[in-house]
Protein backbone atom coordinates (compact mmCIF):
# COMPACT_ATOMS: atom_id res chain seq x y z
CA UNK A 1 0.00 0.00 0.00
CA UNK A 2 1.61 3.50 -1.14
CA UNK A 3 1.06 6.09 1.97
CA UNK A 4 1.12 9.61 2.71
CA UNK A 5 -0.03 10.07 -1.16
CA UNK A 6 -0.86 14.05 -0.88
CA UNK A 7 -4.19 15.17 -1.91
CA UNK A 8 -6.35 18.03 -1.10
CA UNK A 9 -9.90 17.06 0.82
CA UNK A 10 -12.98 18.19 3.03
CA UNK A 11 -12.89 17.39 6.57
CA UNK A 12 -17.12 18.20 6.52
CA UNK A 13 -19.37 20.49 4.91
CA UNK A 14 -18.55 23.35 5.81
CA UNK A 15 -14.79 23.10 5.63
CA UNK A 16 -12.45 24.33 3.11
CA UNK A 17 -10.48 22.01 1.10
CA UNK A 18 -7.08 21.90 3.07
CA UNK A 19 -4.28 19.60 2.27
CA UNK A 20 -4.51 15.77 3.42
CA UNK A 21 -2.48 12.35 2.40
CA UNK A 22 -4.13 9.01 1.44
CA UNK A 23 -3.38 5.68 0.97
CA UNK A 24 -3.52 4.02 -2.35
CA UNK A 25 -3.65 0.12 -2.44
CA UNK A 26 -0.86 -1.95 -4.65
CA UNK A 27 -2.02 -2.77 -8.09
CA UNK A 28 -3.60 -6.02 -8.24
CA UNK A 29 -3.97 -8.22 -11.47
CA UNK A 30 -6.45 -6.04 -13.03
CA UNK A 31 -5.38 -2.39 -11.93
CA UNK A 32 -3.58 0.25 -13.28
CA UNK A 33 -1.89 2.67 -11.58
CA UNK A 34 -2.03 6.58 -12.69
CA UNK A 35 -0.06 9.75 -12.20
CA UNK A 36 -2.41 12.52 -12.40
CA UNK A 37 -1.14 15.26 -14.49
CA UNK A 38 -4.61 17.29 -14.46
CA UNK A 39 -7.96 17.06 -12.62
CA UNK A 40 -11.26 19.01 -13.53
CA UNK A 41 -13.49 20.62 -11.24
CA UNK A 42 -16.99 19.91 -11.65
CA UNK A 43 -19.74 21.77 -9.77
CA UNK A 44 -21.08 17.83 -8.38
CA UNK A 45 -17.95 18.19 -6.46
CA UNK A 46 -18.71 21.63 -4.85
CA UNK A 47 -22.42 19.92 -4.42
CA UNK A 48 -20.98 16.61 -2.85
CA UNK A 49 -18.59 18.94 -0.26
CA UNK A 50 -21.41 21.03 1.00
CA UNK A 51 -22.95 17.94 1.29
CA UNK A 52 -26.13 19.20 -0.79
CA UNK A 53 -27.59 15.95 -1.86
CA UNK A 54 -27.54 14.47 1.56
CA UNK A 55 -24.85 11.18 1.33
CA UNK A 56 -21.22 12.95 1.28
CA UNK A 57 -18.82 11.05 3.68
CA UNK A 58 -15.63 12.65 4.94
CA UNK A 59 -12.89 13.00 4.81
CA UNK A 60 -13.75 13.80 1.18
CA UNK A 61 -11.14 13.97 -1.87
CA UNK A 62 -13.13 15.38 -4.39
CA UNK A 63 -12.45 14.93 -8.15
CA UNK A 64 -13.75 13.09 -11.08
CA UNK A 65 -12.26 14.51 -14.58
CA UNK A 66 -8.90 12.86 -14.08
CA UNK A 67 -6.22 13.03 -16.96
CA UNK A 68 -2.46 11.31 -16.09
CA UNK A 69 -0.11 8.66 -17.04
CA UNK A 70 0.36 5.43 -16.80
CA UNK A 71 2.69 4.29 -14.57
CA UNK A 72 2.41 0.45 -13.48
CA UNK A 73 -0.25 -2.21 -14.74
CA UNK A 74 -0.64 -5.46 -13.44
CA UNK A 75 -0.35 -9.01 -14.85
CA UNK A 76 -3.32 -9.13 -16.25
CA UNK A 77 -3.84 -5.45 -18.17
CA UNK A 78 -2.29 -5.64 -22.04
CA UNK A 79 -4.76 -2.74 -22.96
CA UNK A 80 -2.84 0.15 -21.53
CA UNK A 81 1.03 0.63 -21.61
CA UNK A 82 3.65 2.46 -19.11
CA UNK A 83 3.61 6.20 -20.37
CA UNK A 84 0.22 5.80 -22.08
CA UNK A 85 -2.43 9.25 -21.74
CA UNK A 86 -5.36 7.62 -19.88
CA UNK A 87 -8.41 9.39 -17.85
CA UNK A 88 -10.83 8.39 -15.35
CA UNK A 89 -14.48 9.56 -15.13
CA UNK A 90 -16.89 9.58 -12.19
CA UNK A 91 -16.79 5.70 -11.92
CA UNK A 92 -14.32 3.34 -10.93
CA UNK A 93 -16.03 -0.71 -10.59
CA UNK A 94 -19.63 -1.89 -10.87
CA UNK A 95 -20.32 -5.14 -10.42
CA UNK A 96 -20.04 -5.95 -14.58
CA UNK A 97 -23.01 -8.70 -14.21
CA UNK A 98 -26.01 -7.16 -13.63
CA UNK A 99 -28.27 -6.05 -16.90
CA UNK A 100 -27.52 -2.63 -16.89
CA UNK A 101 -23.49 -3.67 -16.79
CA UNK A 102 -23.82 -6.46 -19.45
CA UNK A 103 -25.93 -3.36 -21.84
CA UNK A 104 -22.76 -1.12 -21.24
CA UNK A 105 -24.63 1.21 -19.03
CA UNK A 106 -22.68 0.71 -15.99
CA UNK A 107 -23.94 4.36 -14.38
CA UNK A 108 -27.18 2.66 -13.99
CA UNK A 109 -25.48 -1.11 -12.39
CA UNK A 110 -28.13 -2.73 -10.30
CA UNK A 111 -25.43 -3.40 -7.58
CA UNK A 112 -24.39 -0.32 -7.40
CA UNK A 113 -21.17 1.98 -9.47
CA UNK A 114 -18.34 2.56 -7.41
CA UNK A 115 -18.26 6.34 -7.53
CA UNK A 116 -14.81 7.46 -8.07
CA UNK A 117 -15.12 9.54 -4.82
CA UNK A 118 -16.91 8.75 -1.70
CA UNK A 119 -18.42 5.44 -2.27
CA UNK A 120 -17.32 2.38 -0.53
CA UNK A 121 -13.70 0.94 -1.22
CA UNK A 122 -14.02 -3.32 -2.24
CA UNK A 123 -10.27 -3.10 -1.87
CA UNK A 124 -9.82 -0.73 1.48
CA UNK A 125 -11.18 -0.64 4.70
CA UNK A 126 -12.52 2.77 3.18
CA UNK A 127 -14.16 4.91 0.89
CA UNK A 128 -12.88 5.94 -2.25
CA UNK A 129 -11.40 9.17 -2.88
CA UNK A 130 -11.20 11.17 -6.35
CA UNK A 131 -8.31 13.00 -8.02
CA UNK A 132 -7.36 16.43 -6.15
CA UNK A 133 -4.56 14.13 -5.50
CA UNK A 134 -1.01 12.58 -7.61
CA UNK A 135 -1.76 9.42 -7.80
CA UNK A 136 -4.98 6.43 -8.09
CA UNK A 137 -5.18 2.80 -8.82
CA UNK A 138 -7.89 1.82 -11.11
CA UNK A 139 -9.59 -1.28 -12.35
CA UNK A 140 -8.61 -1.46 -16.01
CA UNK A 141 -12.25 -1.64 -17.07
CA UNK A 142 -12.88 2.17 -15.87
CA UNK A 143 -9.57 3.55 -17.69
CA UNK A 144 -10.27 5.19 -20.31
CA UNK A 145 -7.59 5.85 -23.61
CA UNK A 146 -7.25 9.60 -24.18
CA UNK A 147 -6.06 10.26 -28.28
CA UNK A 148 -2.71 11.82 -28.00
CA UNK A 149 -4.00 14.49 -30.72
CA UNK A 150 -6.02 16.89 -28.55
CA UNK A 151 -4.71 18.97 -25.42
CA UNK A 152 -4.36 16.90 -22.62
CA UNK A 153 -5.13 19.57 -19.76
CA UNK A 154 -8.53 20.87 -21.97
CA UNK A 155 -9.20 16.62 -22.46
CA UNK A 156 -9.87 16.48 -18.46
CA UNK A 157 -13.10 17.67 -18.40
CA UNK A 158 -14.67 15.19 -21.35
CA UNK A 159 -14.10 12.63 -18.27
CA UNK A 160 -17.22 14.58 -16.69
CA UNK A 161 -19.12 17.06 -18.28
CA UNK A 162 -18.01 15.90 -22.37
CA UNK A 163 -19.88 12.48 -21.20
CA UNK A 164 -23.15 14.20 -19.46
CA UNK A 165 -23.68 16.23 -22.38
CA UNK A 166 -22.56 13.74 -25.20
CA UNK A 167 -24.63 10.97 -23.93
CA UNK A 168 -28.54 12.35 -24.21
CA UNK A 169 -27.13 14.27 -27.11
CA UNK A 170 -27.09 10.66 -28.50
CA UNK A 171 -29.70 8.79 -27.21
CA UNK A 172 -32.05 11.32 -27.96
CA UNK A 173 -31.00 11.13 -31.83
CA UNK A 174 -29.93 14.63 -32.31
CA UNK A 175 -29.37 15.29 -35.69
CA UNK A 176 -28.48 17.92 -38.51
CA UNK A 177 -30.96 20.42 -38.76
CA UNK A 178 -32.78 19.47 -35.45
CA UNK A 179 -33.20 22.71 -33.09
CA UNK A 180 -31.22 22.15 -30.26
CA UNK A 181 -31.05 24.21 -27.23
CA UNK A 182 -28.60 23.93 -24.83
CA UNK A 183 -29.72 25.95 -21.09
CA UNK A 184 -26.70 27.11 -19.21
CA UNK A 185 -23.41 28.04 -20.24
CA UNK A 186 -21.05 26.74 -17.61
CA UNK A 187 -18.61 23.65 -17.67
CA UNK A 188 -21.37 21.35 -18.69
CA UNK A 189 -23.39 23.92 -21.01
CA UNK A 190 -20.12 24.55 -23.44
CA UNK A 191 -19.33 21.24 -23.59
CA UNK A 192 -22.82 20.09 -24.89
CA UNK A 193 -22.75 23.31 -27.27
CA UNK A 194 -19.21 22.03 -28.97
CA UNK A 195 -21.37 18.36 -29.31
CA UNK A 196 -24.56 19.92 -30.90
CA UNK A 197 -22.85 21.58 -33.13
CA UNK A 198 -20.55 19.29 -34.03
CA UNK A 199 -23.60 16.77 -34.91
CA UNK A 200 -24.79 19.58 -37.07
CA UNK A 201 -27.52 20.46 -34.89
CA UNK A 202 -28.72 24.35 -34.88
CA UNK A 203 -27.55 25.17 -31.42
CA UNK A 204 -29.16 28.25 -29.50
CA UNK A 205 -27.88 28.94 -26.34
CA UNK A 206 -30.31 29.82 -23.47
CA UNK A 207 -28.65 31.44 -21.04
CA UNK A 208 -29.22 33.93 -17.84
CA UNK A 209 -26.04 36.05 -18.99
CA UNK A 210 -26.41 38.23 -21.55
CA UNK A 211 -22.47 38.59 -21.19
CA UNK A 212 -21.99 35.44 -22.09
CA UNK A 213 -23.77 35.94 -25.63
CA UNK A 214 -20.29 36.36 -27.41
CA UNK A 215 -18.56 33.04 -26.09
CA UNK A 216 -21.66 30.99 -26.98
CA UNK A 217 -21.43 32.05 -30.21
CA UNK A 218 -17.45 31.62 -30.36
CA UNK A 219 -18.35 27.80 -29.29
CA UNK A 220 -20.32 26.72 -31.48
CA UNK A 221 -24.13 28.51 -31.10
CA UNK A 222 -26.34 29.73 -33.80
CA UNK A 223 -28.51 32.29 -31.70
CA UNK A 224 -28.39 33.45 -28.32
CA UNK A 225 -31.85 33.03 -26.00
CA UNK A 226 -31.74 35.28 -22.78
CA UNK A 227 -34.05 33.28 -20.54
CA UNK A 228 -35.05 36.28 -18.58
CA UNK A 229 -36.32 38.00 -21.85
CA UNK A 230 -39.51 37.41 -21.78
CA UNK A 231 -40.58 38.37 -25.17
CA UNK A 232 -37.94 36.61 -26.71
CA UNK A 233 -38.64 33.19 -25.02
CA UNK A 234 -42.43 34.15 -26.61
CA UNK A 235 -40.95 33.80 -29.86
CA UNK A 236 -38.79 30.63 -29.49
CA UNK A 237 -41.93 28.87 -27.81
CA UNK A 238 -43.08 25.77 -29.60
CA UNK A 239 -39.73 25.50 -31.69
CA UNK A 240 -37.01 23.19 -29.79
CA UNK A 241 -36.90 19.34 -31.38
CA UNK A 242 -34.59 18.88 -28.15
CA UNK A 243 -33.36 20.85 -24.98
CA UNK A 244 -30.11 19.94 -22.69
CA UNK A 245 -30.80 21.83 -19.52
CA UNK A 246 -27.71 22.09 -16.65
CA UNK A 247 -29.07 24.31 -14.75
CA UNK A 248 -27.33 22.96 -11.42
CA UNK A 249 -30.31 23.78 -8.91
CA UNK A 250 -34.81 23.29 -8.82
CA UNK A 251 -35.97 25.81 -11.19
CA UNK A 252 -39.52 27.06 -12.95
CA UNK A 253 -39.55 24.22 -15.31
CA UNK A 254 -43.03 25.79 -17.32
CA UNK A 255 -40.82 28.43 -19.31
CA UNK A 256 -38.44 26.04 -20.43
CA UNK A 257 -41.27 23.18 -21.34
CA UNK A 258 -43.05 26.00 -23.28
CA UNK A 259 -40.02 25.74 -25.83
CA UNK A 260 -40.32 22.49 -27.01
CA UNK A 261 -42.02 21.37 -29.96
CA UNK A 262 -45.18 18.34 -29.80
CA UNK A 263 -43.43 15.57 -29.25
CA UNK A 264 -40.11 16.85 -28.04
CA UNK A 265 -38.04 16.03 -24.94
CA UNK A 266 -36.07 18.67 -22.01
CA UNK A 267 -33.36 16.48 -20.61
CA UNK A 268 -32.19 17.41 -17.06
CA UNK A 269 -28.70 16.96 -16.08
CA UNK A 270 -28.45 19.54 -13.73
CA UNK A 271 -30.80 19.24 -10.97
CA UNK A 272 -30.08 17.00 -8.60
CA UNK A 273 -32.74 17.99 -6.15
CA UNK A 274 -36.76 18.97 -6.36
CA UNK A 275 -37.91 21.35 -8.47
CA UNK A 276 -40.63 24.22 -8.42
CA UNK A 277 -43.54 22.58 -9.00
CA UNK A 278 -44.89 22.62 -12.68
CA UNK A 279 -48.17 22.85 -14.90
CA UNK A 280 -48.77 19.20 -16.22
CA UNK A 281 -50.93 20.82 -18.94
CA UNK A 282 -47.68 22.18 -19.94
CA UNK A 283 -46.71 18.77 -21.00
CA UNK A 284 -50.22 17.47 -22.12
CA UNK A 285 -50.76 20.06 -24.34
CA UNK A 286 -48.14 18.41 -27.26
CA UNK A 287 -47.50 15.46 -25.59
CA UNK A 288 -43.97 16.79 -24.59
CA UNK A 289 -41.11 15.07 -22.01
CA UNK A 290 -39.02 15.81 -19.80
CA UNK A 291 -36.33 13.40 -19.30
CA UNK A 292 -33.28 12.55 -16.95
CA UNK A 293 -29.90 11.59 -17.89
CA UNK A 294 -26.42 10.66 -15.39
CA UNK A 295 -23.22 10.71 -16.77
CA UNK A 296 -22.78 7.95 -19.44
CA UNK A 297 -21.06 4.09 -19.41
CA UNK A 298 -17.49 3.77 -20.10
CA UNK A 299 -18.24 2.46 -23.53
CA UNK A 300 -19.87 5.43 -25.08
CA UNK A 301 -17.36 7.71 -23.19
CA UNK A 302 -14.61 5.73 -24.85
CA UNK A 303 -16.51 6.40 -27.82
CA UNK A 304 -17.20 10.21 -27.02
CA UNK A 305 -13.40 10.44 -26.53
CA UNK A 306 -12.89 9.18 -30.09
CA UNK A 307 -15.32 11.36 -31.30
CA UNK A 308 -13.36 14.27 -29.64
CA UNK A 309 -10.35 12.90 -31.06
CA UNK A 310 -11.76 12.85 -34.54
CA UNK A 311 -13.32 16.33 -33.93
CA UNK A 312 -10.78 18.06 -31.79
CA UNK A 313 -13.30 18.95 -29.46
CA UNK A 314 -11.75 19.64 -26.07
CA UNK A 315 -12.86 22.36 -23.05
CA UNK A 316 -12.11 25.88 -22.57
CA UNK A 317 -10.48 25.66 -19.58
CA UNK A 318 -8.83 28.12 -17.06
CA UNK A 319 -5.71 26.30 -15.30
CA UNK A 320 -5.08 26.69 -11.18
CA UNK A 321 -2.90 25.60 -8.66
CA UNK A 322 -4.55 23.30 -6.23
CA UNK A 323 -3.75 25.64 -3.43
CA UNK A 324 -6.50 28.14 -5.43
CA UNK A 325 -9.26 25.56 -5.03
CA UNK A 326 -11.37 26.85 -2.31
CA UNK A 327 -11.36 30.46 -5.06
CA UNK A 328 -12.19 28.54 -7.96
CA UNK A 329 -15.02 27.08 -5.65
CA UNK A 330 -16.56 30.49 -4.82
CA UNK A 331 -16.05 31.70 -8.59
CA UNK A 332 -18.14 28.26 -9.77
CA UNK A 333 -20.48 28.94 -7.52
CA UNK A 334 -20.88 33.29 -8.83
CA UNK A 335 -21.10 31.81 -12.07
CA UNK A 336 -17.64 33.44 -12.76
CA UNK A 337 -15.65 30.61 -14.80
CA UNK A 338 -15.11 30.18 -18.63
CA UNK A 339 -15.55 27.23 -18.65
CA UNK A 340 -13.81 24.86 -16.95
CA UNK A 341 -11.23 25.19 -13.59
CA UNK A 342 -8.22 22.46 -14.16
CA UNK A 343 -6.34 21.80 -11.64
CA UNK A 344 -2.24 21.26 -12.44
CA UNK A 345 -1.43 18.51 -10.26
CA UNK A 346 2.45 19.52 -10.81
CA UNK A 347 1.72 22.24 -7.77
CA UNK A 348 0.85 19.34 -5.67
CA UNK A 349 4.11 18.10 -6.35
CA UNK A 350 5.90 20.62 -5.48
P1 LIG B 1 -21.60 25.26 -13.77
O1 LIG B 1 -20.29 25.29 -14.48
O2 LIG B 1 -21.76 26.02 -12.51
O3 LIG B 1 -22.70 25.74 -14.86
C1 LIG B 1 -24.05 25.85 -14.57
C2 LIG B 1 -24.65 27.00 -15.41
O4 LIG B 1 -26.06 27.04 -15.18
C3 LIG B 1 -24.16 28.38 -15.03
O5 LIG B 1 -22.99 28.73 -15.73
C4 LIG B 1 -25.34 29.28 -15.43
O6 LIG B 1 -25.28 29.52 -16.84
C5 LIG B 1 -26.55 28.38 -15.21
N1 LIG B 1 -27.20 28.68 -13.92
C6 LIG B 1 -26.63 28.69 -12.68
N2 LIG B 1 -27.56 28.93 -11.74
C7 LIG B 1 -28.74 29.09 -12.40
C8 LIG B 1 -30.07 29.36 -11.98
N3 LIG B 1 -30.37 29.53 -10.69
N4 LIG B 1 -31.04 29.46 -12.94
C9 LIG B 1 -30.74 29.31 -14.25
N5 LIG B 1 -29.49 29.03 -14.70
C10 LIG B 1 -28.51 28.94 -13.79
O7 LIG B 1 -22.00 23.77 -13.41
P2 LIG B 1 -21.66 22.40 -14.22
O8 LIG B 1 -20.36 21.85 -13.75
O9 LIG B 1 -21.90 22.62 -15.65
O10 LIG B 1 -22.77 21.44 -13.60
C11 LIG B 1 -24.15 21.70 -13.82
C12 LIG B 1 -24.98 20.78 -12.94
O11 LIG B 1 -24.90 19.44 -13.47
C13 LIG B 1 -24.50 20.64 -11.49
O12 LIG B 1 -25.64 20.57 -10.66
C14 LIG B 1 -23.77 19.31 -11.45
O13 LIG B 1 -23.77 18.74 -10.16
C15 LIG B 1 -24.60 18.52 -12.41
N6 LIG B 1 -23.94 17.37 -13.04
C16 LIG B 1 -24.73 16.32 -13.39
C17 LIG B 1 -24.19 15.24 -14.03
C18 LIG B 1 -25.06 14.10 -14.47
O14 LIG B 1 -24.52 13.03 -14.79
N7 LIG B 1 -26.35 14.26 -14.56
C19 LIG B 1 -22.82 15.20 -14.30
C20 LIG B 1 -22.04 16.30 -13.95
C21 LIG B 1 -22.62 17.39 -13.33
P3 LIG B 1 -25.81 30.90 -17.51
O15 LIG B 1 -24.98 31.98 -16.90
O16 LIG B 1 -25.55 30.66 -18.95
O17 LIG B 1 -27.27 31.02 -17.21
ZN1 LIG C 1 -18.88 15.96 -12.69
Amino acid sequence: MKENVKAYGAKDSKAELEPMTIKRRDIQKDDVEIDITYCGVCHSDIHTVHNDWGNSVYPMIPGHEIIGRVVLVGDGVSDFTEGQLVGVGCMVDSCQTCSACKDDMEQFCENGATMTYGSKDKHMDDHTHGGYTTSIVVDKEFVLRIPENIDEKAAAPLLCAGITTYSPLKNWNVKKGDNVGVIGLGGLGHMGVKFANAMEAHVVMITTSPDKADDAERLGAHEVLISKDKEAMKKHQGSFDFILNTIPVGHKMDPYIALLKRDATMVLVGSVEPLDPFNGAGLIMGRKRVAGSLIGGIKETQEMLDFCGEHNIVSDVEMIDMMDINKAYERVMDNDVKYRFVIDMASLKK
